[in-house]
C-alpha cells in the first residue's frame, strides 16, 4: 500500500499522522524530523519483546540517543505509581525538557505517556506509536491524556498534543483478536455518528477488514483519524460536537463498571451500548427497527457483542448518572437522528430508559 499522511489541525498545535504497512519503514523515513536528539521510549512488558527493538533501531538510524522505560501491562497500572516510574526513568537518565517521550503501545501507554509529557518539566515533546486498533483510530488522535484515580477512570489528565503519530499496520498482526474487535467498535461508531457512506464501505468490506487486508485497513484507519481530527479541530476541549464521539459510551460505561473493569473490554461495552443508543433513537422516533438490525448485523460480523447484560434499572441509572456527560444532574445521551448522523438528546427520563434498556 501507499503510505498515507494526515495532518491534524488542533487549535493548539498541528501535527502529522503517518499510516504505513511497516512501522519500521515509517520510522526510518520520518522519525529524525520529529524527535529530539534524545528520547525516552516508554512501553510495557507485552509490547517490548515485540516492537522495542525496531523502534530502538529506528532511533539509532535517526541519530536519536534513546533509553527505554518498561512498565507493567494493564489498565490497572494506568496509575499515579506508573506515572512516577516514568518520571523516575526520565530523571535517572537525565532527561531534559527537550527530550522526546515516545509512547509505544495501546491507549493505556499513550494516555499515560502523554500525561507524563504534558507535565515533565512543564511540558516535553512526545510521539505516539499506537499499536492497538483502538489507539490507532481513537486514543492517539485528539490530545486527551490521563491516568486513572482509584475513584474514577481518566480523572487526572491534560489536553496535550503529540509532535507526530506513527501507525504501522503490521503491529496489528500480533494483537489478540478480541482487542482488534474492540477497536472495530470505535470504527463502526464513527460511521454511525457521522458518515453513512463510510457505513456502506464498512459493510461491503467487513471480511477484508477483519482479515487485515492492508489497503482497506489503511483506508479505514485513515478515515477514522480524519473524522476524529475534524471533530477535534472544531471542538478541542469538548464543549460541543466532540461529545458525539461518546455514542454508545454512556450505556457502555455502565456495563464496564457494573461488570467490573476488564470483564468486558471497552469496545465490547461500547458495541452493546451503541445498540441501546439505537433502541433509544428508535423510541424517540428517529430511526426504525431495520436500521437497528443493520447496526447489529455489522457489529456481529465484527465479532462484537450486541446484547447488554440485564441489570436492574436503578443500577443502570446510578452508573449513568456518574457519567461525565451529566450536566447539572440532567442525563444526556448521544442518539442517532439517522444512520450516519448523531444528535444530543436531553431530558431522557427513567421511564423512557425502562423501555429501552434490558433490565430485571
Ligand atoms: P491497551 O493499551 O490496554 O492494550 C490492550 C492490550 O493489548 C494490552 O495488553 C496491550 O499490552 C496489548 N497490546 C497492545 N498492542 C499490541 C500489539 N500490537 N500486539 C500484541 N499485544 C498488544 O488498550 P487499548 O484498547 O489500546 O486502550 C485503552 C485505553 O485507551 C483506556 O485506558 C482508555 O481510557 C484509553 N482511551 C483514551 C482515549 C483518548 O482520547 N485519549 C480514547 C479512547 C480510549
Ligand atoms: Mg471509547
Amino acid at each position: 500500500m501507499k503510505p498515507l499522511t494526515l495532518t491534524v489541525d488542533a487549535p493548539s498545535h498541528q501535527y502529522p499522522i503517518f499510516i504505513e504497512s511497516s512501522l519500521q519503514d515509517a520510522l526510518m523515513r520520518q522519525l529524525a524530523q520529529y524527535s529530539s536528539k534524545k528520547a525516552a521510549i516508554v512501553t510495557n512488558h507485552t509490547i517490548a519483546p515485540l516492537y522495542l527493538e525496531q523502534v530502538q533501531a529506528a532511533c539509532k538510524a535517526a541519530g536519536v540517543d534513546a533509553f527505554s522505560i518498561i512498565l507493567p501491562d494493564g489498565e490497572e497500572y494506568k496509575t499515579w505509581e506508573s506515572l512516577n516510574l516514568i518520571f523516575d526513568g526520565l530523571l535517572t537518565n537525565h532527561a531534559e525538557r527537550s527530550t522526546t517521550l515516545i509512547a509505544l503501545g495501546g491507549g493505556v501507554i499513550g494516555d499515560m505517556v502523554g500525561f507524563a509529557a504534558a507535565t515533565y518539566q512543564r511540558g516535553a515533546p512526545f510521539i505516539q506509536i499506537p499499536t492497538t486498533l483502538l489507539s490507532q483510530v481513537d486514543s492517539s488522535v485528539g490530545g486527551k491524556t490521563a491516568i486513572n484515580h482509584p475513584l474514577g477512570k481518566n480523572m487526572i489528565g491534560a489536553f496535550y498534543q503529540p509532535q507526530a503519530v506513527f501507525i504501522g499496520l503490521d503491529t496489528l498482526k500480533t494483537l489478540p483478536e478480541r482487542e482488534f474487535a474492540a477497536g472495530m467498535a470505535e470504527v463502526i461508531k464513527y460511521a454511525l455518528l457521522g458518515d453513512a457512506e463510510f457505513l456502506n464501505t464498512l459493510e461491503q468490506n467487513i471480511s477484508a477488514i477483519q482479515a487485515q487486508e492492508q489497503d482497506i485497513l489503511a483506508q479505514v484507519i485513515f478515515h477514522c483519524c480524519k473524522m476524529k481530527a475534524n471533530i477535534v479541530a472544531q471542538d478541542e476541549k469538548e464543549h460541543g460536537v466532540r461529545a458525539y464521539l461518546n455514542l454508545g459510551h454512556t450505556f457502555g460505561h455502565a456495563i464496564e463498571t457494573e461488570m467490573g473493569y476488564g470483564v468486558w473490554l471497552h469496545g465490547e461495552a461500547v458495541a452493546a451500548g451503541m445498540v441501546l443508543a439505537c433502541h433509544l433513537s428508535e423510541h424517540l422516533g428517529h430511526i426504525n427497527a431495520e436500521d437497528t438490525a443493520r447496526v447489529i448485523r455489522l457489529l456481529e460480523q465484527a465479532q462484537l457483542p450486541t446484547q447488554a447484560p440485564d441489570f436492574d434499572l436503578d443500577t443502570w441509572i446510578a452508573h449513568m448518572q456518574h457519567d461525565k456527560k451529566v450536566i447539572n444532574g440532567e442525563m444526556r445521551f448521544v442518539v442517532l437522528e439517522r444512520l450516519g448522523k448523531a444528535a444530543m438528546a436531553k431530558g431522557i427520563t427513567a421511564e423512557i430508559l425502562a423501555n429501552v434498556i434490558p433490565h430485571v
